[in-house]
């Protein structure tokens, strides 16, 4: 449809800087946004009109007789990611059974009682995702309307619900699990997890294929329960995790390795070494350091004839770093390293690269940046977290297709 639309206005302007004509386009534009979306909006209700089967129909399933109540029934506010509009409420009466009803919302593709469009509140829900709801609120205000934070957390919450993550039957049959701890309100300790579920892709890189939060080494179920079909799908599957599997019980092709995440290892021994009263940097201290990296270091790509010497060779060592904690009485690092020692070259002994480890911890990294700012309630933990991974991982992006250009000509 082709519209004829003026802007004729008078304004009055204090000075010519374009920091003052900034503000004086922003308050404008909100202006000329509505008699735009007005303009359209009685053109395209006189068109419907006209139309002899109506795109709207009555409760009664009347689709053709209607006639107009009125034009401009009590204005509604409508919240755009630029401005909030206020717009006519048009009012069209059924002439079957009489009954009235209100036809702006259904003709801006906005859901009934609703005060914004879903891609708005995807727009907004995709801002907190990616920013601190206090830095989206700034941010929104500065260049549009300005969202109070409660308004983008509660389009975080809406929209993040409606995503949901799977394995992708396409991409490889490899996942691994793990967990990273986020603050909650009202408890000190980081009292519950996020638990990933990540797919290895084909060509490279992975994909974020379950989100589950729970407690600490418990609440796996959650994060296997949602895959177990489609686990089902794969001739074979290998997942990796530290994490309780036993709701995949009786899943045929599962293959599972309890695998020590070797990334993890280091840096836990390091905590076990100062419970022992290891000084940082001491000389048993470098020892135990410089020899946990080389032993958990695993080189990618090695040939199978090589695992074998490979695996042999570290284990030799670990037995040895055990001797050593054992000797010097560090009872704690004793302990830790006995514990490890049966996983962690599960992988690896398999003839599978046992690198459990870069890929789920940049992942955290992307987790962290966003959940460390500030406390959370679970679901809001888990909702703001879909999106964030869902972007970064997964290619969501709250606009489901490309912007369409127009044409549009001066007069
Ligand atoms: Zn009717």
């Amino acid at each position: 449809m082709k519209i004829e639309y003026n802007v004729n206005y008078s304004i009055e302007i204090r000075n010519c800087k374009i920091d003052h004509l900034t503000d004086v386009f922003k308050q404008l534009f909100v202006m000329v946004f509505s008699d735009f979306v007005k303009a359209v909006l009685k053109q395209f209700g006189d068109d419907f009109m006209k139309m002899k089967k109506k795109p709207f129909h009555c409760l009664c399933g009347n689709d053709r007789n209607f006639i107009w109540k009125t034009k401009d029934a009590k204005p509604m506010k409508i919240t755009t990611i630029f401005a909030d509009l206020i717009l006519p409420q048009m009012q069209v009466q059924c002439k079957d059974c009489g009954k009235k009803m209100f036809i702006s919302r259904l003709l801006l593709g906005i859901e009934r009682y609703q005060k914004m469009s879903t891609l708005t509140e995807r727009i907004l829900a995709f801002v907190g995702g990616l920013a601190t709801f206090r830095t989206s609120e700034k941010i929104l205000g500065m260049v549009g309307v300005s969202f109070n934070r409660m308004k983008v957390w509660r389009c975080v919450q809406k929209i993040g619900k409606t995503i949901s993550f799977d394995l992708d039957p396409k991409q490889l049959p490899y996942g691994e699990a793990d967990g990273t701890g986020i603050p909650i309100v009202g408890i000190k300790k980081r009292g519950q997890e996020l638990k990933v579920f990540i797919q290895k892709k084909v060509g490279g890189g992975v994909r974020i294929a379950g989100l589950a939060i729970g407690k600490y080494d418990s609440d796996w179920a959650e994060l296997f329960a949602p895959l177990r079909d489609t686990i089902m799908s794969f001739k074979n599957f290998l997942l990796v995790t530290d994490g309780d599997t036993s709701i995949l019980n009786g899943v045929k092709c599962l293959n599972v390795i309890f695998q020590r995440c070797l990334w993890h290892i280091p840096h836990q021994l390091k905590y076990c070494m100062w419970k022992d009263g290891v000084k940082k940097k001491s000389a048993n201290w470098k020892k135990i350091m410089g020899k946990i990296f080389d032993i958990s270091a695993i080189r990618p790509y090695l040939e199978k004839d090589d695992i074998d010497a490979v695996i042999q060779e570290k284990r030799a060592r670990l037995d040895e770093l055990i001797s050593f904690c054992e000797k010097k009485g560090y009872k704690a690092s004793t302990a830790y390293l006995i514990n490890a020692r049966p996983d962690m070259f599960s992988a690896l002994e398999k003839r599978l690269n046992g690198k459990s480890s870069s890929l789920a911890e940049r992942l955290m990294k992307t987790v962290n940046m966003r959940v460390n700012v500030g406390k959370w309630s679970p679901d809001g933990a888990l909702n703001a977290m879909k999106l964030r991974l869902a972007h970064y991982y997964n290619g969501w992006t709250p606009y489901e297709s490309e912007i369409t250009p127009v044409n549009i000509q001066r007069i």
